[in-house]
C-alpha cells in the first residue's frame, strides 16, 4: 500500500516508520521544513528509543521518505493520514481542530482516484464527519472515504506500541476503506494484535474515553497517596493490593506530581467541554481535571516544606523535566509548574534532565540554570527533587549526593528511593504517600 502520512511528529512519525517496516511505502509530510531537511539527513526530531535506526532501515530500504510538499504524496496514496497537533484551544479548552481542517483541504485538492483520509490525530466525536463536509467543499468530485483511528502509542516506547498494540481501533461503515484499513493493518492480524472495527463516533469517542479513564486512575492514587501521608499508610503497597485485582490491574497505579504531557491535559478537557455541550457532563472527569491541576502546585509546597516553608534564596536541584522518562516532550510536564511556583517563592533553580534540556529551555523561564548530570546539578543545592524517574537517577552515587548538597535533603517525587535507606544514609527525604519508615 501507498501511504502519506501528514504531520511527521511524535505520532506521524513512529506511525510512518512502522508502516514503512511493515512493507508499505510511506512518505511522511511536515510544513516545518527544518523537520523535513533534518529527518533526509537522518537526524531524528525528536528523542523516541530506536527511532532513528527503524527510520534509516526504512530509507535505506527506499520505502520511507520525507518532503514538504503534500500534493504528489497524496495524488498517489492510497491512504492519507492526518497526524497534525489538536492542541487546547486558547480560552474554552476545546481540541483545536483548525491543523485537522487546514490538512484536510489539501488533502481533498490534491487525492486523485480513490483514498481514504484517516484522522490519526486525537480529535473530539463528530470531527470525521466535519472533515467529511471540508472535503466535500474543497473537492467536491473527490473519490474520499473518512476513516478514524486514533492512536494509543505512548512517547517512550512508541514503536513498541505501534507493533504490539493491546489493540486497533478503525471507525468506518465503507466497506472499501475497511478492507484498506485491514490491508494496512495485516500484518497486526498476524501477531494477533486484535482490530476492533466500529463506527466512526465510537472509534473517536473511544480515544477520548481510554485516556480520560487512565487520568482517572492516576489522579486516584494520587489522591489516596495524600490520605496515605495523612494515615501512616504506604500507597505503593496500597497499588500493588489493589493492582493485583484483575478487575483494577496494576498499570497507571504510581503515586506522583499528577499526569502532564501533550494528550492527557488537553484530551481530559476536550472530553470535559464535549460532554458539557451534549448535554451529559461528565463530572468524574471534571474533577479529575480539576484534582490534577491543583496537585502540581502542592508540589512546590511540599518541595517548600521539607526546606521548613521557605524557599527564598534557596537553590534547588530539580532531576527529570520531562513529563516521563525516555522522551524530551515538555509539553504539560509537572515539571513546568514546579518552576514556576518555586520561582515565585524567591527560589533558585538548577536542572539535569538526560534528553530534554534544549525542549525545556522553550518552556520554562531563562533564570534556569542547566547542567551537565545529576551531580553537577546537586552541587551546592539546598535541596535535590526527583521530577521525572529517568533510569539514570534510579542508581545515583548518593553519598555522593550527600557531600555535593548544600543541605541533605532529597524530595522524590517518584518514589524511586526507600525511605528507610535515605535516612540510613542520614537524608531527610521525603516521598510520595509513604510512611518514612518503610
Ligand atoms: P506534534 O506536534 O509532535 O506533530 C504534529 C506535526 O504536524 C508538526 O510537525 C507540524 O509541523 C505538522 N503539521 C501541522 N499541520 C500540518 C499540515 N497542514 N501539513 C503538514 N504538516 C503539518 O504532535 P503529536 O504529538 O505527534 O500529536 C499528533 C496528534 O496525535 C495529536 O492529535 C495528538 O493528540 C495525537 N496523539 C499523540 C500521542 C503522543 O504521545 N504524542 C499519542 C496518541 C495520539
Amino acid at each position: 500500500m501507498r501511504v502519506a502520512m501528514i504531520g511527521t511528529g511524535y505520532v506521524g512519525l513512529v506511525s510512518g516508520a512502522c508502516f514503512a517496516d511493515f512493507g508499505h511505502t510511506v512518505v511522511c509530510v511536515d510544513k516545518d521544513e527544518r523537520k523535513i531537511q533534518s529527518l533526509r539527513n537522518n537526524i531524528m526530531p525528536i528523542y523516541e528509543p530506536g527511532l532513528d535506526d527503524l527510520v534509516a532501515r526504512n530509507v535505506k530500504a527506499s520505502r520511507l521518505s520525507f518532503t514538504t510538499d503534500l500534493t504528489p504524496a497524496v495524488a498517489e496514496a492510497d491512504a492519507v493520514f492526518i497526524a497534525v497537533g489538536t492542541p487546547s484551544r486558547r480560552g474554552d479548552g476545546h481540541a483545536d481542530l483548525s491543523y485537522v481542517f487546514a490538512a484536510a483541504r489539501e488533502i481533498a485538492r490534491a487525492s486523485q482516484g480513490f483514498t481514504v483520509v484517516v484522522t490519526k490525530s486525537t480529535v473530539p466525536v463528530g470531527t470525521g464527519d466535519e472533515v467529511e463536509i471540508v472535503i466535500g467543499e474543497a473537492a467536491p468530485d473527490a473519490d474520499i472515504a473518512v476513516v478514524s483511528n486514533p492512536e494509543f502509542l505512548r512517547e517512550g516506547a512508541a514503536i513498541e506500541d505501534f507493533k504490539r498494540p493491546d489493540r486497533v481501533v478503525v471507525g468506518t461503515d465503507n466497506d472499501r476503506a475497511r478492507k484498506v484499513m485491514a490491508e494496512l493493518y495485516r500484518p497486526l492480524f498476524l501477531n494477533a494484535s486484535p482490530i476492533l472495527f466500529t463506527d466512526r463516533r465510537t472509534s473517536e469517542l473511544i480515544k477520548y474515553a481510554a485516556n480520560a479513564f487512565l487520568a482517572t486512575k492516576i489522579t486516584f492514587i494520587n489522591e489516596l497517596a495524600d490520605l496515605c501521608e495523612n494515615v501512616g499508610a504506604n500507597v505503593q503497597e496500597v497499588a500493588r493490593g489493589i493492582g493485583l485485582d484483575k478487575r483494577i490491574g496494576a498499570k497507571f497505579l504510581h503515586a506522583g506530581p499528577g499526569y502532564g504531557g501533550s494528550c492527557f491535559p488537553k484530551d481530559t478537557l476536550a472530553l470535559m467541554r464535549t460532554a458539557q455541550e451534549a448535554g451529559s457532563p461528565l463530572r468524574l472527569v471534571e474533577t479529575v481535571v480539576g484534582v490534577n491541576d491543583a496537585r502540581k502546585t502542592a508540589m512546590a509546597r511540599k518541595i517548600a516544606t521539607s526546606l521548613d516553608g521557605d524557599v527564598r534564596g534557596r537553590t534547588i536541584a530539580l532531576l527529570g523535566l520531562t513529563f516521563k522518562p525516555n522522551t524530551d516532550d515538555m509539553r504539560e510536564a509537572p515539571a513546568i509548574s514546579i518552576v514556576h511556583a518555586l520561582l515565585d517563592k524567591g527560589a533558585r533553580i538548577r536542572a539535569y534532565d538526560p534528553e530534554g534540556m534544549e525542549e525545556a529551555k522553550k518552556y520554562l523561564p531563562d533564570s534556569i540554570v542547566y547542567t551537565g548530570s545529576p551531580y553537577e546539578c546537586a552541587e551546592g543545592a539546598d535541596a535535590l527533587v526527583i521530577v521525572t524517574e529517568w533510569e539514570a537517577f534510579r542508581a545515583l552515587d548518593l553519598v555522593r549526593i550527600k557531600e555535593l548538597l548544600n543541605k541533605p535533603v532529597i524530595v522524590d517525587l517518584r518514589n524511586i528511593y526507600r525511605p528507610a535507606e535515605m535516612a540510613t544514609l542520614g537524608f531527610s527525604y521525603e516521598s510520595v504517600g509513604r510512611p518514612l519508615k518503610t
